[in-house]
């Protein structure tokens, strides 16, 4: 039996992790952490018996206490109750499926307590990259990438040697915004932003995937993962998401990992790794699919990609810049308090008031996103 646990158990990425532990039958889930959905978590631990659930206000773990009193399972809180999960006894993977950099320290406890981690918290690598990468070496210590592209990267690179590496080709779709101007962008609702063409995913990534901020959290996400100079990768946008990234080598050959669009591959292949398993689902059929098209990104419309290439080339803390802007903007963008393209005009605006500091603390990045946010919230 592998043992694992899991952050952010209730969202789009932590339901198929326990779908994919569910089909599988041999792995045992120790502990269980969200944010606020207490009666989905409720029913996760009636159904996988883990021995700690941790939610994040006091409040609602004293309800969740009252509800399950039946059960084994002991509930925590706050961020005390987060690194508790993360660094339980027994657990050999955990699987950073919440959203944010509030992920970052619990995914440092974790290390340090050995434990593998199967992340999709891109947010966390963004900011702590360079305190994060050098650790898990240090432990000796798996990161084993979930997030879809970069899922296809590491099984694109498995038998080859890392200094053959030339470039990495980051697909991305495009989004739902795919081909318009920055005039036809003026309007957009978050209704319209939460459409994306292929994949169903939690609001913040799906707001990012529309603003190609998204791809830039993942062109830096490459950098610390795979070791290589964001200037290495390349974003192609492949409007079917068939293509789910390649690697292209010193010889000019390139590998790539293809399939339909689901999360449920990455997530078991980071699980399983260096495994392959069986996993049911629909196939990729070439006969129906006919053709694949490429393009250029629009990076001047979409300009947060940008500016994640000017961040991830400067390192630092302006990485926790871009990311805690993007943060702070999209979620009042979802709750309807600023315009689609403010989104983008915040994070250039906070970007070019930021001094970098190179090489941070953890207590420079949190200080540097508490600082972001100040200066966004002091903006009207
Ligand atoms: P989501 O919004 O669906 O789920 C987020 C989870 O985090 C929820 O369980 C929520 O309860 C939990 N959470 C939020 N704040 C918390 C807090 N303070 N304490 C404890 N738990 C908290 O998000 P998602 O789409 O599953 O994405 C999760 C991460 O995976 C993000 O970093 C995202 O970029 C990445 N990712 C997601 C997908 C996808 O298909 N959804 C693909 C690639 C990468
Ligand atoms: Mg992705």
């Amino acid at each position: 039996m592998k043992r694992i646990a899991i952050l952010g158990s209730t969202g789009s990425i932590g339901t198929q992790t326990l779908e994919v532990v569910r089909e599988n039958g041999d792995i045992e889930v120790l502990g269980l952490a969200a944010g606020s959905n207490i009666t989905l978590l409720e029913e996760q631990i009636r159904q996988f018996h883990p021995r700690l659930a941790a939610v994040w206000s006091e409040e609602k773990a004293i309800e969740l206490r009252t509800r399950i009193a039946d059960t084994d399972t002991k509930v925590v809180s706050g961020m005390d109750g987060l690194i508790e999960v993360s660094i339980l006894k027994d657990t050999e993977i955990l699987v950073t499926a919440i959203v944010g950099m509030i992920g970052i320290r619990p995914t440092i406890e974790a290390i340090k307590a050995g434990k593998d981690i199967a992340l999709a918290n891109k947010e966390t690598l963004v900011t702590a990259g360079h305190i994060i990468m050098p650790l898990a070496a240090e432990k000796n210590v798996s990161i084993l990438p979930v997030d879809s592209e970069h899922s296809a990267i590491f099984q694109s690179l498995q038998g080859n040697e890392h200094k053959a590496i030339h470039k990495i080709l980051l697909t991305a779709s495009g989004g739902p915004f795919r081909g318009r101007t920055e005039e036809e962008l003026l309007d957009i609702k978050v209704e319209d932003a939460l459409k994306h063409p292929n994949w169903s995913m939690g609001q913040k990534i799906t707001i990012d995937s529309s603003t190609m901020v998204n791809k830039g959290l993942e062109v830096i996400e490459a950098k610390w993962l795979f070791q290589v100079d964001v200037d290495q990768v390349q974003v192609i946008v492949q409007p079917q998401s068939i293509i789910h990234s390649m690697v292209e080598y010193v010889d000019g050959a390139i590998m790539a990992e293809l399939g339909t669009p689901d999360m449920k591959l990455p997530i078991q292949y980071a699980l399983y790794y260096p495994h392959r398993r069986y996993l049911p689902g629909e196939r990729l059929d070439f006969y129906s699919l006919g053709r694949l098209e490429f393009e250029k990104p629009d990076m001047r419309t979409f300009y947060g990609l940008a500016l994640a290439y000017e961040a991830g080339r400067a390192g630092g803390t302006l990485p926790t810049v871009f990311n805690a802007a993007n943060e702070l903007a999209v979620s009042q963008f979802l709750n309807r308090q600023i315009k689609y393209l403010e989104i983008m005009e915040i994070i250039e605006d906070c970007m070019q008031a930021h001094k970098n500091i190179e090489n941070p603390t953890l207590q420079q990045i949190l200080d540097t996103e508490a600082a972001t946010y100040e200066r966004i919230n002091s903006r009207r």
